[in-house]
């Protein structure tokens, strides 16, 4: 039972478990404007010698951001020592036009794509397929791979995806990503640690033999959270909520909140054998960078000092 092996191993001195063996990668959104620009560069150094796996950079509503996307992607690997991955979505573009921009990233040294079906352009509606486009993430996988030999990461949901009829529908979903080429799945955020365990468990009952890797949402803003969560069908424990009354003017002790919330939850998770996360940082750098370190995540330089 992993959640007892997990609260076993969290039962002696605190923190004296971090082992410095987590693999971590950083999730960012293209900027705005020249001040989101500059945020998320500073974001993207801070965190740049803590030597992530990779960074990705996500995909507009309906390909919104497609041009910025590919700007940052581009420079993130051109200018750094990153491996950096590009979000690509199916929603309003054709097969063609979604394989150019994939050619666009192969001749720009991009190796990885975070390939996703995206949401429909009009909250609320249902998902149709674009004429003469991708009709969900498998097929985009699939088609990437006829293109070129892509690394590519999907999403995962732990507690279902909203459009699927059941979890079952939901892993199948999962199977024919991996199928079609996906070597690995990034999980949607969830508050729990029991909610990923149990959806670890349940893939590798379906037989999927991939990485999941825990998708880490740092709560600072419990009303978007709140919002969010109802959106994709996440579960807001009511612990959540308590921790946040009375500090919508305490912006300061909210990120101090947040980082001890998504280090708890990080650490537990560790604790049950998961060496890889993925967090969402939304170009914030100081949030991601104190949680990776409190799990015994460290600089090369610092690495370089300790073994000296
Ligand atoms: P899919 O895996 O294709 O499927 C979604 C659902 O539809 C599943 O429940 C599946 O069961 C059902 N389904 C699929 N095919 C069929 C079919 N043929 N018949 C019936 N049912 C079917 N969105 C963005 O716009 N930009 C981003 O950059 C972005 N990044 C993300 C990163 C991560 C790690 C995650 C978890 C999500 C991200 N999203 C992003 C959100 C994502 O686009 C939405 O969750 C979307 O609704 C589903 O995308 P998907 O790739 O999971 O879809």
């Amino acid at each position: 039972n992993q959640l007892e092996e997990a609260q076993t191993a969290l039962a002696g001195p605190l923190y004296a478990d971090v082992g410095g063996d987590l693999e971590v990668s950083f999730e960012f959104f293209p900027p705005k404007s020249e001040k989101m620009e500059e945020q998320l560069w500073d974001a993207i150094r801070t965190l740049e010698p803590l030597g992530p796996r990779f960074v990705s950079v996500t995909y507009g509503a309906g390909g919104s951001t497609r041009e910025r996307t590919h700007a940052t992607v581009a420079r993130i690997q051109r200018e750094t020592s990153l491996a950096a991955a590009a979000h690509l979505t199916c929603v309003e573009a054709t097969k063609e036009e979604i394989d150019q921009v994939a050619e666009e990233y192969w001749a720009a040294g991009v190796r990885h794509i975070v390939a996703l079906r995206g949401d429909p352009p009009r909250a609320g509606e249902k998902y149709q397929t674009h004429p003469g486009g991708y009709e969900n993430a498998a097929a985009l996988v699939a088609g990437l791979k006829k293109l070129h030999p892509f690394e590519i990461s999907v999403a995962a949901y732990p507690e279902c995806h909203p459009d699927s009829a059941d979890a079952a529908a939901d892993l199948d979903n999962l199977r024919a990503k991996m199928d079609a080429g996906a070597t690995r799945a990034i999980t949607q955020f969830f508050h729990e640690p029991e909610t990923f365990f149990r959806y670890r468990d349940q893939v590798a009952a379906a037989g999927i033999d991939a990485e999941i890797v825990p998708g880490i949402m740092p709560v600072t803003n419990f009303a978007a959270v709140k919002r969010m969560s109802a959106m994709c069908g996440t579960e807001v424990p009511a612990w959540l909520g308590r921790l946040f009354e009375g500090l919508d003017d305490h912006p300061a002790s909210r990120q101090l909140v947040a980082a001890t919330i998504a280090a708890e939850l990080s650490r537990r998770l560790y604790a049950g054998g998961v060496k890889q996360l993925h967090f969402y940082t939304l170009n914030r750098a100081e949030l991601a960078f104190a949680i990776c370190h409190l799990l015994g995540v460290r600089s090369r330089d610092e690495k370089a000092k300790a073994a000296a």
